[in-house]
């Protein structure tokens, strides 16, 4: 819960509060009651009371605004999680890049050591970084492009127990209701990449498109990997 959440749902809590608490308060009142009164009184066609509940609306409606914007990016900010699943392809890729600028960042901030052992150390380094780049991406693009690979959609945190419908957090083996194991584990390469139930559970949306019968994930499978599973 963060402050912004919090405020939020207090404001809301605040603006119902008012709008009950006027209304309960007005109920009570006697009919001859100076507050009644006022509050009867009309101004621009509308009586105060009325004023005031729209007021307590108001004031909720806008709490629930920032309630809802303030979990919305509560929200975002793990999504990039979801990008764990291709780590081969996105997270290796421009790494050799990054090398490449490294000595020219580390020639101006570390001047500390002799200029003949830095000359030496950096040359050797360079030269195990252009070996890295120029071999490194030739070899593994061959080898990624080839594999297909399971891509997460939506990321599930919990698994519905297939003997009992009980939840239970990703991660665990047996069912904290029922005891029994969730799952027999398959091999990864034919299992959910998020709660690595046997991919023979889930079921098919559209095209690629599959949801675990575990976990719930959204995940899509390349007609490959589908073939090798031998769902349809
Ligand atoms: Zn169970
Ligand atoms: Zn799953």
């Amino acid at each position: 819960m963060t402050p912004l959440m919090l405020t939020g749902m207090l404001l809301s809590f605040i603006g119902v509060g008012l709008i009950l608490g006027i209304v309960f308060y007005y109920t009570f009142l006697p009919i001859n009651d100076p507050v009644r009164i006022f509050l009867d009184t009309s101004y621009v066609g509308l009586t105060y009371l009325l004023y005031i509940i729209i007021i307590g609306a108001a004031v909720s409606g806008v709490g629930l605004l920032i309630y809802i914007r303030a979990v919305r990016t509560g929200i975002t900010i793990p999504a990039g999680e979801y990008s764990y699943t291709r780590p081969a392809s996105i997270i290796r890729r421009p790494a050799p890049k990054k090398e490449i600028l490294k000595p020219s960042i580390e020639k101006t901030v570390t001047p500390l050591k002799p200029k003949g052992e830095n000359i030496v150390e950096e040359i050797e380094k360079e030269i195990e970084q252009i070996i890295e780049t120029v071999e490194k991406p030739v070899g593994e693009k061959a080898v990624e492009e080839k594999k297909p690979m399971i891509e997460v959609i939506s990321k599930a945190t919990d698994m519905v127990c297939p003997h009992c419908g009980k939840l239970n957090p990703v991660g665990s083996t047996k069912c904290e209701a029922c005891g029994k194991q969730i799952f027999t584990p398959e091999e990864p390469s034919k299992s959910c990449p998020v709660c690595s139930a046997p991919l023979t559970l889930s079921q098919k949306i559209s095209g690629d498109l599959y949801v675990c019968g575990i976990c719930f994930s959204e995940i899509r499978i390349p007609p490959e990997i589908q073939k090798l599973i031998g769902i349809k």
